[in-house]
């Protein structure tokens, strides 16, 4: 029956998905499935295997086989059809065709389960008894919807097929039992263009081309003279209908099949097939979700939202995704099906509306509402259709949302005591505390701005930047180094890599349940959508609003928490935490900070690790301090030479020719860095602040530019062949592994004595001032590798401590330590620290020195090791576990099996990341420091740390 698709030239992608199905279905000898492992058992377990098959097939329905908990075998959406059709929420019947599928699809040439073919037919006939209708039955027949569901729910990411089991014979059917000849050839020229795209293929050509479908459908609107899809009659779409297959067969060379349970093998094999779809990879990648967890194929009786006017089709969420308000939010469609209301063809009403225009349909909405949220305890995300008055929950899941709505959701919910402070703590993904901080438009700048048009608030943040169309403009500008904004009609999942690249997202269509709006949310990035009012010309890359024409690369600024457009750039502003924190704004004025100090103070119960900040100056440790920074991590002191004049004297350091004129050059720079550390010293306030001494070799001060050296030469009254005499001399073929580090120091030791006088006599200073401040200095000396280098180099900052001590009375509370960032000092740790007092570990070095690799040269083959899964993620961005990892337990281990009390921290751009935070905790260290924006997150990431181990 197969075999008239297959005899002819079929493209490729039913071939590989239609075949497979073939194989189940004329295949039909065992029920059990052998998967290779098995074979080799006795015959005695083969046999008490037979008896108890692995289940493919979970009902749900009038009995529930799943539940929530089933996630990683039933996917997100399964599991939680399970569970809804178990507490008694309407959910149309149906089953769950598990992950184990999908992970057999892949490792055996696409093929099922040879048991599957009947556990499908079985749970078929049990949805069948249950909706009294059978499937592809010509008076009657049985419809279903085939979907697709991750352990992880990927919005989009995959495909839908609604209304299967619909050909020639069966619409007439649907139709007569309705009475309702538009709705059946609705639902009918619906299945043919989804089963067209998803499983046959007949998809646009480009991203600038329309799609194929909608083409015809626009084409033959316009013949008739009607706008709106409502308008067409049955007759209208049964014209449709006929230039749909006719498409098909014009661009495919078959039929759009007729056989029921060939379109349903077909559906299933898509869903599947979709699982390593171009899209689906790269947001698999985007989030690190592993290949291997697959996809389950969820098969369900259909209900209709497109049965008249007491029918709909919606989607809410049980609080508002953007800010977090306690407020069902969403929007529906009246008369609609599916994807109607995210695919933006019609504008959605909002669900406000749904009160006063289907009153009974919103009070049981609001049951569900309160139903799930008490049973979920989280914010859900639902989608729901309303057939002849009748509401069906057809999903339901904890909803994305933006960082704002994280924190205030998860706030608000432990007041409601719907969860507990630790969940609460959980919930808030870490990052998502920048939301509270981000940058919005400079008050004054917005208001000259000129607003030329207004769309829905979907992802909060101010953006302004270049004006691109395309995916692929977005991301050529943002490699150029531009602010770009992706302005589009509406997006769709192709544009997603596009969406990373920008600013912020504009939609002229679609509401805020919107593909650009989902993933705006998601990726935290600003959006603005349905912005009805802005007219988007393709071809003429123009966009056009109010009257004013902007072109690509023009300047565009959106304001994602208000919905305001703006032509031309707009400077944006500190958000009302930072305002807060830096006392421009009252505390009791801003509900942001008030959510923010209770997230903040919750999180500082409950976490272990200190949290300290990299900080080289004054105004950075304030900020970080304002942020709740209990420390400095690292003070780089190499950025205080870059300073003003201060340039001049480091050169004349470097170019000195022995050591009295090094001296001298230093004897200049040290009131300078003394000032400094004063400054440091007095901003922390008696918290610790760790030094590091000079770290990069000294070429990297020198002029490389010809004006600027003959300048200097004659500042320092030496000729200019003389300056380059010295940088070829001080020239290494590989700066990173060459004369840096503690190898300065040990080379120039009067550079280390300048830096520890620096230190001692800045502490001394603020120690004796008129209101002391305690200082408690760590002095880390670089790139060790050996203790020999390290008691070289310690030497000399206990002899400076002493002389200062003894020259002004004060007597110093300070640490000497050591940066390991190279294996040899992780491996020696128990060595080294028979002279360290504490270690930090400078995981960028690390990274690099471990892995051998620069972070600077990575970008050539980085992509490809993301693709081939070499790297899980960026090494430079969370720890290499495996690697990095342990040498940093080694380290922690070795160095206290001989200074059981050893100081331990990390300092590297790691310190700032969630998942390498967690790392750090377990690994027991004492601290992370990292940059002073990234406190707040670090804060909170170390709390989640801790209660993860609890
Ligand atoms: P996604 O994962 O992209 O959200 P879904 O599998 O949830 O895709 O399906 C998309 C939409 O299709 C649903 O929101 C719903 O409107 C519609 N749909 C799915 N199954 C059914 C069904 N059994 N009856 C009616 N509509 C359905
Ligand atoms: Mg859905
Ligand atoms: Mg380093």
């Amino acid at each position: 029956m197969y075999n008239s698709v297959l005899s002819r030239d079929v493209g490729e992608a039913i071939r590989g998905r239609v075949a497979h199905a073939i194989d189940t279905h004329s295949n039909p000898g065992h029920r059990v499935s052998m998967p290779a492992k098995r074979t080799s058992r006795t015959a005695k377990t083969a046999r008490t295997l037979a008896k108890r098959p692995t289940r493919y097939v979970y009902a749900f329905g009038e009995r529930t086989d799943g539940s929530s908990a089933m996630r990683d075998l039933l996917g997100g959406k399964g599991a939680n059809l399970a569970e809804m059709a178990a507490i008694g929420l309407p959910v149309p019947p149906g089953f769950t065709i598990s992950t184990e599928v999908c992970t057999y699809f892949y490792d055996n040439q696409r093929r099922y389960p040879s048991v599957l073919k009947a556990d499908v037919e079985a749970a078929i006939a049990d949805v069948e008894r249950q909706q009294r209708k059978v499937f592809g039955d010509a008076d009657d027949p049985l419809l279903l919807s085939v979907r697709s569901g991750a352990r992880e729910s990927m919005p989009g990411m995959m495909d839908t097929i609604l209304n299967l089991g619909l050909n020639d014979l069966t619409v007439e059917g649907l139709a007569k039992r309705t009475a309702n000849p538009r709705f059946a050839y609705d639902c009918y020229r619906r299945f043919i263009q989804m089963y067209g795209d998803v499983v046959m293929g007949v998809q646009p050509a480009n991203q600038e081309s329309h799609d194929p479908f909608d083409a015809l459908m626009d084409a033959l609107k316009h013949e008739l003279h009607k706008t709106q899809d409502t308008e067409l009659t049955a007759d209208d779409l049964k014209e449709l209908v006929k230039r749909y297959k006719k498409l098909i067969r014009s661009r495919k060379r078959v039929d759009f099949p007729q056989d029921v349970y060939e379109q349903l093998w077909g559906a299933i094999g898509a869903v599947f097939g979709s699982w390593k779809n171009e899209r689906a990879i790269i947001y698999r990648q985007r989030y690190s979700i592993p290949t291997e967890w697959g996809t389950a194929v969820n098969v369900q009786a259909m209900v209709f939202g497109n049965l008249g006017d007491d029918s709909a089709t919606g989607v809410a969420f049980t609080r508002d995704p953007a800010n977090g308000e306690n407020v069902i939010y969403g929007e529906y469609l009246v008369n609609a099906q599916g994807e109607d209301v995210v695919a933006g063809v019609r504008t959605p009403k909002q669900i406000a509306e749904m009160e006063r225009e289907m009153p009974e349909s919103y009070k049981d909405l609001q049951r569900v509402r309160a139903k799930l949220e008490k049973h979920f305890r989280d914010m859900q995300d639902l989608e729901f259709t309303i057939e002849n008055r009748r509401l069906f929950i057809l999903q339901t899941r904890n909803g994305k949302r933006t960082g704002l709505a994280a924190i205030r959701i998860a706030v608000e919910m432990t007041e409601e005591k719907l969860m507990d402070q630790r969940t609460a703590l959980r919930k808030i993904p870490a990052e998502s505390i920048d939301s509270l901080l981000v940058p919005v438009f400079d008050a004054r700048a917005q208001k000259a701005a000129r607003v030329i048009g207004r769309g829905l608030p979907a992802g909060p943040g101010a953006a302004s930047g270049l004006i691109v169309f395309t995916a692929n403009a977005a991301e050529q500008e943002s490699r150029r180094g531009n602010r770009v904004v992706l302005c589009r009609m509406e997006t769709s999942p192709d544009d997603l890599r596009g969406m990373l690249y920008s600013q912020g997202i504009l939609t002229s269509r679609g509401g805020v349940s919107s593909h650009a709006a989902l993933v705006a949310r998601q990726l935290g990035k600003v959006c603005v959508c349905g912005a009805t009012n802005v007219m988007i010309n393709y071809e003429r890359k123009t966009l056009t609003a109010d009257g004013v024409v902007l072109r690509e690369g023009d300047y565009i600024s959106i304001d994602g928490s208000t919905g305001e457009i703006y032509a031309g750039p707009i400077d944006s502003a500190d958000s009302e935490v930072k305002r807060v924190l830096n006392g421009a704004l009252a505390p009791s004025e801003s509900y942001a900070y008030r959510l923010f100090h209770t997230v903040m103070d919750w999180a500082d119960k409950h976490r272990r690790l200190k949290i300290r900040t990299n900080a080289d100056t004054p105004a950075m440790a304030e900020q970080a301090v304002a942020f709740g920074a209990e420390g400095i991590g690292l003070c780089r002191t190499e950025h205080m030479f870059f300073e003003g004049d201060r340039i001049d004297y480091m050169r004349q350091m470097i170019l000195a020719v022995d050591e009295v004129q090094r001296r001298a050059a230093l004897k200049m720079l040290l009131p300078f860095q003394k000032k400094d550390f004063a400054g440091l010293f007095k901003a922390m306030n008696g918290r610790p602040v760790t030094i590091r001494l000079l770290d990069p070799p000294l070429h990297e001060f020198l002029p490389h530019d010809d004006g600027v050296r003959r300048k200097l030469a004659i500042k320092l009254g030496v000729s200019p062949e003389f300056i380059m005499d010295r940088i070829r001399a001080l020239h290494e073929e590989n700066p990173m592994l060459g004369c840096r580090g503690c190898r300065l120091g040990i080379l120039y030791p009067e550079i280390t004595e300048m830096q520890a006088r620096a230190i001692f006599e800045a502490a001394a200073q603020v120690m004796t001032m008129k209101k002391p401040v305690v200082v408690k200095p760590e002095i880390m000396i670089p790139l060790v590798g050996f203790k020999a280098e390290l008691a070289d180099q310690v030497t000399i900052v206990h002899r400076v401590a002493r002389e200062v001590a003894q020259r002004t009375g004060v007597k110093f509370d300070y640490l000497v330590g050591t940066m390991i960032e190279v294996p040899r000092a992780a491996i020696t740790a128990d060595e080294l620290a028979e002279v360290a007092e504490f270690f930090s570990f400078g995981t960028n070095d690390l990274t690099q020195t471990t892995l051998g690799l620069s972070r600077d040269d990575m970008g050539s083959f980085f992509e490809t090791y993301r693709q081939k899964e070499i790297y899980q993620h960026n090494p430079f961005a969370s720890i290499d576990e495996s690697g990095v990892g342990r040498l940093i337990t080694t380290a922690v281990e070795r160095g206290r099996s001989t200074r059981p009390n050893i100081k331990l921290g990390i300092c590297g751009e790691h310190a700032g990341d969630p998942a390498s935070i967690a790392f750090c905790h377990a690994a027991g260290l004492d601290y992370v420091s990292c940059s002073p924006p990234r406190v707040p997150i670090a804060r909170l990431a170390a709390a989640q740390a801790a209660l993860k181990s609890a």
